[in-house]
């Protein structure tokens, strides 16, 4: 396959780039290399590449962000990216039709267009609709009722059809994704290319940057954005190997593919060995199985890479701990004791190690920092099961009684469940490194639940913590800082209501944050808003501070708040509430469903300033403010 791909491009003019490292070369803001497009930044937004203007390659990448989806079919942590560029060559007409070749035509993949079908952007207030790309894709062979009876071109918004750009501004444009039916019954009435439901596969995804997001008026202080036609107009693209090898042959997951199946045998050898003990009967094999597999291979690459990381408490050392850790618990978890992370690594080095050579150049340090990591943790594990174990069979939980027979209180546990306090299951989690689903999982398998709710909290506490500490939440002191969120939180309300009067009741609120240094609200509405908009919604705020409205808070139930037309999450989270809420009331100006705290007076607040406005995603705007 990887052949293939360079040989096709080639023959088209293409010059080979070799891969670059998973650690991105001079980019702080991330930690593994996430595509193929990635090193090649400088060359998309201008800089002459020495090999010229058409490259093709096969990029190893790392996506930390999927890792909770490992376990599905098709999506990994590590994966190798098939990609073709145009530096300012070729665009769409020629994009499209060498995919198409590439992937149809029996000189190479040959693959049937009954099974493709391909997205396209459906424009927005920002970019037209690409009927260019869609009229290509008809004339190649998709969507045309000659070749094809039924509709495979889909029109998707900017969530899903646009790329970049890479920060607040520069190169970005609309894509076009390539997907294959697997053959899999529809999972309803609505089920198309977009749908998560397994039916559908994405492939090959052509990017085309055409356009240059810019500051609209850089005099004014108001960011409102524009996006204009760009000088060069590049073509990146990005093909899943695992994925495409998969549906080359017919399967219905990547591990079944030779890049995985030695190592997915040799966890279900171990496995098999195994004498059935009771204890492990719950637990889903194939997915533990397909996690064990997918994360030390990702752990593997990161070691043996050409710039090898070792397991750290920080940036890519930590996810690699990550990787590890969460393996080696799988493993545990499948009833397989024995160290066996150093056999499954042996087994990665062989399938990769002709492609990247780094690898064998390598093997001591990835195998001595492996077998560290292992040891290591099944001490941590050792504890945190003691901690569960103590926790099953307190005795004050009630029912341990006085036998002996654990097997006979699990069962009798399954029966009436008992609840595990939330941070008990979160000392699991932040102590002993056991992932969430994995403490339900075993939660359940012992008869005992999780306090969700609790946990949830704390969880989420946590992870505000962690992200206000470094954000340097707390600089000014906590005190200090308490004060000044609770007149951002009013100021919140006061923002919702003149947005609400200025651009109409479809606004809801999408999203909140705040820190000492400024507001930040998202919410539903469809374009950019103007320059005088903005500038009626700062008028309307400043002036309701300076009535200096009192603001009070209410108790009632949740008919009774929306019958007096509080705003607030109605529908959705409603249960969430329980019978009673809270309303908080800024004089008549607004009422919303609120936890509090909220400062007493809007005389208190000071001056209100929008200082930014943008999208966030399709239909939804981001307004930035402060206080002065
Ligand atoms: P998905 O929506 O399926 O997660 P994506 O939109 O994130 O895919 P792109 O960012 O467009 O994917 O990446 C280009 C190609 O790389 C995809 O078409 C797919 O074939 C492959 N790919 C992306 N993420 C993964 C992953 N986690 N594991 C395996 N292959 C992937
Ligand atoms: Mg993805």
């Amino acid at each position: 396959m990887r052949k293939k791909f360079l040989a096709f491009f080639e023959a088209k003019g293409h010059k080979v780039i070799p891969s670059a490292s998973l650690i991105p070369e001079n980019d702080p803001t991330v930690l593994f290399t996430t595509a193929g497009m990635h090193p090649l930044v400088p060359y998309l937004l201008g800089e002459k590449h020495p090999q010229g203007a058409r490259l093709v390659n096969v990029q190893k990448c790392v996506r930390t962000g999927d890792i909770e989806s490992v376990g599905d079919p098709w999506h990994l942590t590590f994966f190798e990216m098939l990609g073709n560029w145009s530096l300012g060559d070729y665009f769409k007409k020629e994009a499209i039709e060498m995919a198409w070749e590439f992937l149809t035509s029996k000189k190479w993949l040959g693959i049937d267009p009954k099974c493709l079908s391909v997205s396209v952007f459906a424009g927005d207030c920002d970019a037209p609709r690409d009927s260019e790309a869609a009229n290509i894709w008809k004339k190649v062979g998709i969507g045309t009722l000659s070749v094809l009876p039924e509709k495979r071109i889909y029109f998707y918004p900017k969530s899903e059809n646009w790329w970049g750009p890479a920060g607040e501004i520069g190169p970005c444009g609309p894509d076009t994704e390539i997907f294959f039916d697997t053959g899999k019954d529809k999972c309803g009435e609505q089920c198309e290319p977009r749908c998560k439901c397994g039916k559908y596969v994405e492939i090959w995804n052509l990017v085309f940057m055409e356009y240059n997001k810019r500051i609209k008026n850089q005099e004014s202080r108001i960011k409102g954005y524009e996006y204009v036609p760009l000088g060069q107009k590049n073509v990146d693209t990005g093909m899943g190997l695992e994925r495409t090898v998969a549906i080359l042959n017919g399967y219905t997951s990547v591990y079944e593919t030779d890049l995985f199946a030695p190592i997915i045998d040799k966890i279900k050898n171990q496995k098999s060995k195994i004498k059935n003990t009771n204890q492990n009967s719950k637990i889903n094999e194939i997915k533990a199985s397909r996690i064990i597999a997918d994360h030390i291979k990702a752990a593997v690459m990161i070691l043996g890479d050409e710039k090898g990381i070792a397991p750290s408490n920080k940036d890519q050392g930590y996810v690699l701990r990550r990787l590890i850790r969460r393996a080696v618990l799988y493993t545990d978890r499948l009833g397989i004791k024995q160290d066996f992370m150093s056999e499954l690594a042996d087994s990665v080095i062989k399938i990769y190690q002709d492609i990247y050579p780094a690898l064998e150049q390598n093997r001591d340090f990835v195998q001595e920092n492996l077998g560290k990591e292992e040891k290591k943790f099944k001490q941590t594990l050792k504890r945190g099961s003691k901690e569960f174990k103590k926790w099953y069979t307190k005795p004050e939980v009630g029912w341990i009684a006085s036998t002996k027979d654990l097997q006979k209180l699990e069962e009798k546990a399954k029966k009436s469940p008992k609840i595990i306090p939330g941070d008990v299951a979160f000392r699991l989690y932040t102590t002993y490194g056991f992932p969430v689903e994995l403490i339900k999982e075993i939660a359940t398998e012992k008869g005992l639940q999780v306090d969700e709710k609790s946990f949830r909290e704390k969880f989420k506490k946590h992870q505000e913590l962690s992200r206000t500490a470094s954000a340097g939440m707390f600089k000014g002191g906590l005190a200090d800082a308490s004060e000044t969120t609770i007149k951002y939180h009013t100021a919140t309300h006061l923002l919702q209501a003149a947005l609400r009067q200025v651009l109409g009741k479809h606004v809801e609120q999408r999203g909140s944050n705040i820190t000492p240094e400024r507001l930040r609200f998202d919410f539903s509405h469809p374009c950019a808003m103007t320059a005088e908009r903005i500038k009626k919604v700062e008028e309307i705020v400043n002036q309701k501070i300076q009535e200096k409205l009192p603001v009070t808070c209410t108790e009632m139930t949740p008919d009774e708040a929306k019958g007096q037309g509080a705003i607030g999450l109605f529908g959705h989270k409603y249960g969430e509430y329980g019978d009673r809420v809270k309303v908080y009331s800024i004089g008549n100006f607004s009422k919303e469903i609120c936890g509090g705290p909220h400062i007493k007076n809007t005389g208190e607040l000071g001056e209100f300033e929008i200082i930014k406005e943008e999208a966030v995603s399709a239909g939804v705007r981001r307004i930035k403010a402060v206080l002065k």
